[in-house]
């Protein structure tokens, strides 16, 4: 028995000495079920951090089905922090576009830079160093920190919120502060041990599949003995949440000003919403406000062009978290003139086949593929 066995069996020869706490038990069964159960997902057949930062990145706001193919072209493009530090910010919005939350990317851009030039390249293994890097909050750090490097540092995600809510039956909105910090501090006394990356994901993993919202699938999950809200019976009520507001509906206009056969892009500024992206000209209107005269005025002010021969091109609606977008598309000509920009950095003139090859949200390249010029780009 060399001496690293030796050590181990006498650790856990000493830990099976001491009691088992439910905390510990609860650990164990969840672990033991993560390891049995989990799906082979493509950032967890690596240790390396910048890949499980990129993973973490997208995963935010994002189901894992939408990422996985989103990803694999990131990584196969910009395979480390070198890589995406020196490269073209377009590029990188390229790459995200249809992926939403495009602040996401610009933040791991401006992120990869920071750390190749104050960490030689490296990502930092502490959770407080690594807050410090743009767009990487506590939920960031803590699965950087855990997955990456096995220390021990909580996350809290929709999913670990809701397990954890449940199993400690907490019954006061989740929104609320005390609720939020005492999901924080169960989730650190969970992810401790010698597997707080595996402790973490187990949790993420039994959220999304057996502690779902609405039915939690208790008959299957690991750890309902020691569920307060399954003891309760109220476990599909649970987390409770404050009453939403209905989204506000916005109206908009947006067109496809052409000139000489080539059509008029422009660039949102860098800070801000969709920041970086580009998009049709356009703007928002009042609710009754329609029609070529209102394409007309909205263009002049935000443009500076004249525009003549309007024709309407249909409507699309899209659903943000906190308004529905409903856009009234034309098809234009633009009058001689210089372009003069209210709004946006910048502009191009472009053949209309190569708009969906700029980098461009959903919204745009549902619009494109409303008026014809782009087909709709899946997964
Ligand atoms: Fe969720 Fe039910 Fe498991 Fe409790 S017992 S953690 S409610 S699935």
């Amino acid at each position: 028995m060399g001496p690293e066995v030796g050590g181990r069996a006498r650790r856990e020869s000493a830990r099976s000495r001491e009691q088992v706490t439910p905390r510990d038990a609860l650990r164990g069964a969840l672990l033991a079920w993560y390891r049995a159960e989990r799906r082979d997902l493509p950032w967890r057949r690596t240790r390396d951090p910048y890949a499980i930062w990129v993973s973490e990145t997208m995963l935010q706001q994002t189901r894992v089905e939408a990422v996985i193919p989103y990803y694999e072209r990131f990584l196969a493009r910009f395979p480390d922090v070198a890589a995406l530090a020196t490269a073209d910010l377009d590029d990188v919005l390229g790459l995200w576009a249809g992926l939403g939350y495009y602040s996401r990317a610009r933040n791991l851009k401006r992120a990869a830079e920071q750390v190749a030039s104050e960490h030689a390249g490296r990502l930092p293994e502490q959770t407080d160093a690594l807050q410090r890097l743009p767009g990487v909050g506590r939920y960031t750090a803590g699965a950087i920190a855990s997955i990456a490097f096995d220390r021990p540092a909580p996350i809290v995600d929709g999913n670990v919120a809701r397990v954890l809510a449940r199993i400690c039956g907490l019954r006061e909105p989740i929104e609320s502060a005390s609720v939020k910090a005492r999901l924080w501090t169960e989730a650190e006394r969970l992810a401790q041990g010698d597997a707080p990356g595996d402790l973490n994901q187990a949790l993420m993993e039994l959220g999304a599949r057996v502690c779902v919202p609405g039915a939690p699938r208790c008959d299957v999950c690991p750890v309902s003995r020691w569920c307060q809200a399954r003891a309760a019976g109220d476990a599909a009520d649970l987390p409770r949440r404050l009453p939403k507001r209905a989204p506000k509906l916005v109206h908009a206009v947006a067109a496809l000003v052409l000139r000489g056969g080539k059509a008029l892009a422009v660039q949102r500024p860098e800070h801000g919403l969709l920041g970086g992206m580009w998009e049709l000209p356009g703007g928002e209107v009042g609710a009754r406000e329609r029609g070529p005269a209102v394409l007309a005025r909205v263009l002049g002010e935000r443009t500076g062009l004249g525009v003549a021969r309007v024709e309407r091109a249909g409507a699309l609606e899209y659903a943000f978290t906190h308004r529905d977008l409903r856009i009234h598309l034309y098809r234009c000509e633009a009058a001689r003139g210089r372009v003069r920009l209210h709004g946006w950095d910048r502009h191009r003139w472009i053949a209309p086949g190569s708009l969906g090859r700029l980098p461009v949200g959903t919204v745009t390249r549902r619009a494109l593929a409303a008026l014809g010029v782009c087909a709709l780009r899946r997964g």
